[in-house]
């Protein structure tokens, strides 16, 4: 288990560390001050939309409460981030029911890491002693289902596959009849994230949300969308095509340790007024955590 704070050293040297250097040459709030800190939070991709609002609002409480101190203006920051952060503290958190099956429909571009995500999030409800059911929907890649029979295997877990090419709404509908038949806690489905051919894989993945409603009435219960943190506005982009086609009820933003741009996460609640659910800070199935707003911050500024 290694310190959030260490798994988001990149972003914390591009981040808080200039933050600090700023604030430490600093005897008063001047219009310079603001104008440097807007250089910094725009350049760890917060967005200029969040980055204007947040100055904004620590501008007036500068004036309203007369405050002097920069270091006073500093735990500002600090806190506006925090509630800025949080779309909705209860909703954030992907709290299973006691009744099951909760079925979880993974959608994504390929690479973002949709399959170590879905692997991760398996240990983890596992370890919380629910019974999960890995299922490969993503059948167009042989690499897909191989890898997530791998994970299956990691962590003791039924995965449902059917050979590549087969039909992926077929995959689930088997899948849905073992999860209610066999009485399993968590559904995880893993889908298809080829871009060059947009359009079909939105009408794929239509079919399966489907084809899991047919099964159970409000299922999926969630859909998780998973986004590649290093992208930055790209992922955001995306994330709005899927939204589009499937709906997206939760997000999983993942590589926050490979990038220096971990205000993305702000921008994200911004854009996309979607909880995120959960962060990827390595590769190691300890490197998922449960996305808390007060503990991010913290992590960053301490
Ligand atoms: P998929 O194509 O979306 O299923 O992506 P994969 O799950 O195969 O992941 C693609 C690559 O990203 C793999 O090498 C993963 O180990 C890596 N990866 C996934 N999540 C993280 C993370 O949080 N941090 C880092 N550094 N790498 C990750």
């Amino acid at each position: 288990f290694r310190r959030l704070t260490e798994r988001l050293a990149r972003t914390r040297e591009a981040f808080t560390e200039r933050i600090d250097a700023l604030f430490l040459g600093k005897k008063k709030i001047d219009a310079q001050l603001f104008d440097e800190l807007e250089e910094i939070l725009v350049t760890a991709d917060l967005g200029i939309a969040t980055t204007m609002e947040l100055l904004e609002t620590a501008r007036k409480r500068v004036k309203r409460e007369n405050l002097s101190d920069p270091l006073a203006l500093k735990s500002i920051i600090k806190d506006l981030l925090k509630s800025h952060l949080t779309v909705d503290q209860q909703a954030a958190e992907l709290a299973l029911p006691d009744q099951g099956p909760f079925v979880v429909m993974v959608v994504g571009v390929n690479g973002v890491g949709k399959t170590t995500t879905i692997g991760k999030v398996a240990a983890k409800f596992q370890a919380a002693g629910r019974s999960v059911l890995l299922v490969a929907a993503d059948t167009f890649r042989a690499a897909a289902i191989s890898q997530l029979k791998i994970w299956g295997e990691r962590n003791g877990a039924r995965v449902v596959a059917h050979q590549e090419g087969a039909d992926p709404s077929s995959v689930v509908f088997d899948a849905m009849t073992v999860a209610q038949s066999k009485g399993y806690d968590v559904v995880l489905i893993d889908t298809a994230g080829r871009l060059h051919t947009r359009t079909n894989l939105m009408e794929e993945l239509k079919k399966i949300k489907r084809v899991i409603a047919k099964h159970l009435p409000d299922a999926p219960h969630e859909v998780l969308l998973v986004i590649d943190a290093t992208t930055g506005q790209n992922g955001i982009s995306q994330a709005t095509l899927f939204n589009e086609a499937v709906g997206v009820t939760g997000i999983a933003l993942t590589k926050l340790d490979g990038t220096a741009k971990g205000g993305i996460v702000a921008n994200i609640t911004r854009e996309l007024k979607v909880p995120i659910r959960f962060i990827g800070v390595g590769e190691q199935i300890d490197d998922l955590r449960d996305f808390n707003a007060d503990e991010f911050v913290e992590a960053l500024f301490t």
